[in-house]
């Protein structure tokens, strides 16, 4: 039995750069007040194609959906924007506080070609903040990024910022867009000939060679704000600049999701070929309203948690930490029966141990303490049990001391603790 196209396992040799990832990124959502938000995998079809769009890639060909077995239209999430606010409306949260901040991780599914970098089950770390109008948490979210990139140690990054507008500049903007697709519809993919009608801005996403050349010198939404999201994106900027944060205005991103308004971005790297966005944002204060909630701004992004830790394992940023402070190598039955019990209380007190069970010759044992990478070893045997003198190795040094038997667990906790 094999996995299915583009779902893959990821396996324990592989797990250390995610768990770092993790743990860096809820630190920093823990710093900045973000609580942890967890949602179903499964969800109403009808909340995707609402909020993504009817007419995006996403809803019109990605989505993995199928009725259950009485009929009901459902789908594996293929993001987590429009389920958190599914949730915020549906526990009114706005009620009690409308200012709220969540992340999460897990997986998501879109049926996507796989490639490296593509999945169709995919991981991402997303946040989101509800009911924050203000430019300014624009700004965080990308300078937030900005500094969880810089704490895993990741160079190559280019942050491209836009802004999308509002409903209110919207009409101005796809006009001339309109304007200017007129003369090269026959240009057009069968696709986007299609969603001229119904969505034209979705044309400017279409990653088809013979659109992406019609569209040279299209307009962009940044030359047709209003006032209002003209004074909202120079915000974002000034702050962005007054921090240092490395980025550049891109009129030519869109994002590939309907409900995004005024600022939008994405991170991308030079190291990963084709797939180089590793995170992409954007407010979208028209969302929470749309799927039945009070008028709510909100903002948010998501991390691609395969591509980021794809991108470290180039970098080859994550050095061959070890996972194991000692290693008990006990001969014969009298040495094991301690050994058993200095492990579970080395363990208990942290101090990362292991005993080989199978009663294996020293020799052998010396070797898989050097396959786990111990940075230690403790050799006991019938000899050194009756001189009351049991030998620790450093692996790192080959430096050998004595210890004795009396307090060996506490001995021991002080000359291995980090
Ligand atoms: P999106 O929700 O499309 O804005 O995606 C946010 C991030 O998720 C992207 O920047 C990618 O890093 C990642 N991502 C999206 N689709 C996939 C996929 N099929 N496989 C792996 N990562 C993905």
């Amino acid at each position: 039995m094999q996995t299915i196209r583009g779902f893959r396992d990821i396996l324990p040799e592989q797990i250390s750069l995610w768990q770092r990832v993790e743990k860096e990124a809820f630190a920093l959502f823990d710093s900045f007040g973000f609580k942890e938000i967890r949602i179903p995998v499964l969800e109403k079809t009808d909340l995707f194609a609402r909020s993504i769009g009817e007419t995006t890639d996403i809803v019109e060909k990605e989505m993995y959906t199928f009725p259950d077995s009485k009929g009901a239209h459902l789908t594996l999430r293929p993001e987590a924007t429009a389920s958190i606010c599914r949730s915020y409306i549906q526990h009114k949260m706005y009620a009690e506080d409308p200012v709220r901040k969540f992340y999460m991780t897990g997986p998501m599914f879109r049926r996507e070609r796989p490639q490296k970098g593509r999945y169709r089950q995919f991981y991402q770390i997303d946040a989101e903040v509800f009911g924050i109008e203000s430019a300014y948490i624009d700004a965080q979210l990308i300078f937030l990024l900005n500094e969880l990139f810089k704490r895993l140690g990741l160079t190559g990054l280019s942050a491209h910022v836009n802004s999308l507008g509002c409903p209110e500049c919207r009409p101005s903007f796809q006009k001339a867009l309109l304007d200017f697709l007129g003369e090269r519809k026959d240009a057009l993919c069968e696709n986007c000939a299609r969603r001229i009608k119904k969505n034209p801005l979705r044309i400017l996403d279409c990653k088809v060679e013979s659109c992406q050349r019609a569209l040279s010198g299209a307009p962009a939404t940044i030359d047709h704000l209003c006032p209002a999201c003209d004074d909202h994106f120079s915000i974002v900027r000034s702050a962005l600049k007054k921090q240092g944060v490395d980025f550049m205005v891109d009129k030519s991103l869109v994002r590939g999701l309907d409900y995004y308004t005024r600022t939008a971005w994405e991170i991308k790297t030079t190291t990963l070929g084709a797939q180089s966005a590793v995170a992409g944002g954007g407010r979208y204060d028209g969302l929470v309203k749309e799927l039945g909630g009070p008028a709510t701004p909100a903002i948010g992004f998501a991390i691609g948690f395969d591509r980021l830790v794809e991108v470290l394992e180039q970098l080859e940023l994550e050095s061959k930490r070890s996972s194991l402070d000692l290693f008990i190598v006990a001969l014969g039955d009298a040495a094991l029966a301690k050994g058993y019990l200095w492990s579970c209380e080395l363990n208990q007190n942290g101090i990362r141990t292991e005993v080989d069970f199978r009663g294996k010759s020293l020799k052998s044992l010396m070797k898989r303490a050097n396959k786990l990478n111990a940075t230690h070893v403790l050799i006991v045997g019938e000899n050194e049990l009756n001189k009351n003198q049991l030998i620790l190795r450093n692996m790192d040094t080959k430096e050998q001391s004595f210890i004795s038997l009396d307090n060996l667990v506490s001995e021991l906790m002080t000359s291995l603790k980090k």
